[in-house]
């Protein structure tokens, strides 16, 4: 018999005919055969509610009293959802997060789960009861309640199947909220997204992300570091969602299953510093050091022996990082860029690994709608750009006389993001994901619609044991999980100087270099001065050489001021994991490790599940070395 966990947050709880709605969908399950553990929120806005009343009493409340009084709303929300399953004629029995040993680090009001004791939940299942469990709660090793952070009820959902499966069950999570489940891509933003029947956890987590979350990213690292299967579904409804699993097969042969914009983002770039080793370490250490979390980082080789670093944070932390950066950029002698408003609009897909041409369809679409790029990064499974949001000055003249009301509009668009969900929709539209595919719409032999949802089979994950004997490793459930260091000395890497920076050049490059049927891995674009931009890109090495030349060739047409250059001598490092949003510092290791050993690192590379490096192909081996060690994994 395996165990369903259903989580239900604040809305589905939020009075007596929800509460009452979520009872009959847990006795469903158990109908069904399975044993059923609900977990739920608190009910509507009490926990907004609570966090008003202690602003009455005091405007800096002590984060320990604030545990002890938001974790009041889900126990509310426990005993009264057991009383409705009980009022239906089912045995049902409440826990709060102590009760059950969920035990957290002591970081109140955004405690980290350590551990979870399956004992009492495990009697209470076999003794036939549904067993419904608080959210976002648990106690820290003093004894002291602790709350999860805002949203926390999908951790704890997860953390709890997780628990369960680590207890020898076989178990799935089903998030009930008040969407169908995941769609290609916003549908407030365009009209014809496409529900998606089923989405691997690293697609998921590249996504969730950029904003097109219906969950945290940290529900989901946690669901794929214990291979949790998930479904997000719809708590007014009986319809099947969307399952969010391990990678399957089919997968891997949809290049892009979606798009994504995150509008909250500002850029910086630290121009003029010095390629040398330990200069990405020092301003990634000092950014982990301050907590802040660095989201899209594109370093470009550089030349003269300078370099370009660019990088994005949300716009809440942007006075902060400029305030933490000020004293190193003086120090290294470079200049610190930032634009405030910019869009990251990204393109994710499993099926990316193997099918070429989807960088070139998405600058491609970009291009043709006149949309500049002001970076560019890719992931293993995902390519961003940014998209500044400000017009410029020098655009606004060129697109009309320049007026006072012209200047006031393009501000006013830039709030909203105008930009970027134009591009969202150019892309969403070139890539067709609109269209029924395998996955969303039609079948794949592994997605079942029966009436009670099983899950997609068979399930193929390239790292799993590597990931299992990890995560035994591990001091607490949520700790940040390094699965595998990997070094590639077959790719090349072309490199475009003095790019100039105007629509569509990208667009161009890639176009010619598909056209060779060649596959392009990992692409960094960055700003390196005055409408000037530098590309590069890694290519296997069997085809550097046409690489080169069909860029030559392409770009002798465009401007005679670019260079183009082609370097053999590369080596490629990959650290993979899980927690790597969430957490901050992995790059830091990782950046930390390499200075170490006195290696440069010339093009870095970021994504959710994934950091790569470029370094010289001599170091490649004794990169590797060190970074297994400063991961654990030697
Ligand atoms: N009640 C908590 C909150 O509102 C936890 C949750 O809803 O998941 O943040
Ligand atoms: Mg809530």
């Amino acid at each position: 018999m395996g165990v369903v966990v259903q989580k239900f947050g604040g809305s589905s709880v939020k009075n007596a005919e929800r509460l009452f709605e979520a009872a009959r969908k847990a006795i469903r399950a158990k109908h069904a055969g399975h044993q059923v553990i609900v977990v739920v929120s608190a009910q509507g806005s009490t926990t907004d509610d609570l966090i008003a009343k202690a602003a009455e009493i005091s405007s800096s409340p002590s984060a320990r009293e604030m545990d002890m009084l938001l974790a009041t709303g889900e126990q509310i929300s426990i005993a009264l959802t057991a009383l409705a399953i009980q009022e239906l004629g089912e045995k049902a029995i409440s826990f709060t997060g102590s009760q059950i040993g969920i035990v957290t680090d002591s970081t109140h009001r955004k405690a980290r789960i350590k551990s979870i004791d399956t004992r009492r939940l495990g009697e209470a299942l076999d003794s036939g009861h549904i067993v419904v469990v608080a959210g976002f709660q648990g106690i820290d090793e003093q004894g002291d309640i602790s709350t999860l952070g805002r949203g926390g009820s999908d951790t704890t959902a997860v953390a709890v199947a997780a628990a369960m499966k680590q207890a020898g069950k076989d178990v799935q999570c089903e998030i009930f909220t008040d969407v169908d489940g995941v769609y290609t891509t916003d549908p407030r933003i365009v009209p014809d997204a496409r529900k998606i029947d089923a989405i691997s956890y690293d697609e998921m987590l590249e996504m969730a992300s950029m904003g097109a979350g219906v969950m945290h990213s940290r529900s989901i690292e946690f669901a794929k570091k214990y291979d949790v299967p998930l479904m997000v579904r719809n708590a007014a409804s009986d319809a099947v969602g969307t399952w969010i699993v391990g990678e399957s097969r089919w997968m891997g042969e949809i290049p892009v299953c979606g798009v994504a914009l995150a509008a909250d983002e500002a850029r910086i770039t630290l121009e003029g510093v010095p390629d040398q080793p330990g200069v990405s370490h020092k301003v990634f250490a000092a950014l982990a050091g301050a907590n802040i979390a660095v989201d899209m980082i594109g370093q470009s080789i550089g030349a003269g022996g300078k370099a370009t670093i660019g990088f994005t944070v949300i716009n809440a932390e942007l006075e902060r990082t400029k305030k933490v950066l000020a004293p190193i950029v003086g120090e290294l002698g470079a200049t610190l860029n930032v634009t405030e408003r910019v869009s990251k609009v990204s393109v994710v897909g499993a099926g990316m690994r193997t099918v070429s041409g989807v960088a070139e369809r998405m600058f491609g679409a970009l291009a043709a709608d006149g949309v500049n790029l002001k970076m560019i990064t890719t992931g293993d499974i995902k390519i961003s750009v940014l998209i500044e949001e400000d017009a410029t000055a020098a655009e606004i003249e060129a697109s009309e006389p320049a007026s006072k009301e012209k200047i006031k509009k393009a501000h006013e668009e830039s709030k909203k993001a105008v930009r970027g969900r134009k591009a969202l929709r150019a892309v969403h539209s070139a890539f067709a994901l609109a269209r029924p595919r395998k996955g969303a719409g039609l079948p794949t032999d592994a997605v079942t619609t029966s009436d009670y949802p099983t899950r997609p089979a068979p399930l193929v994950s390239s790292d799993s044991s590597a990931r299992a004997q990890a995560v035994a490793r591990l001091d607490g459930m949520e700790d940040v999980l390094v699965s595998g260091v990997h070094l590639n000395v077959d790719a090349g890497r072309i490199t475009v100087f003095d790019l100039p920076d105007v629509p569509g050049n990208c667009a161009k490059v890639f176009d010619a270099v598909a056209g060779g049927g060649i596959l392009v891995d990992m692409i960094v674009q960055n700003i390196t001065g005055p409408q000037r931009a530098e590309l590069s890109f890694t290519v296997p090495r069997a085809d550097l050489d046409r690489a080169e030349s069909l860029t030559r060739t392409l770009l002798a047409g465009i401007d005679s001021g670019c260079r183009v250059e082609a370097d053999a001598d590369i080596a490629v490092l990959y650290v993979l994991g899980v927690g790597m949003r969430t957490h901050t510092g992995v790059a830091r290791t990782m950046f930390g490790a390499l200075a170490g050993q006195g290696i440069n690192i010339e093009m870095i590379n970021t994504s959710e599940v994934c950091i790569g490096v470029v370094v010289d192909r001599r170091h490649g081996e004794r990169a590797l070395a060190a970074l297994a060690a400063a991961f654990g994994l030697a």
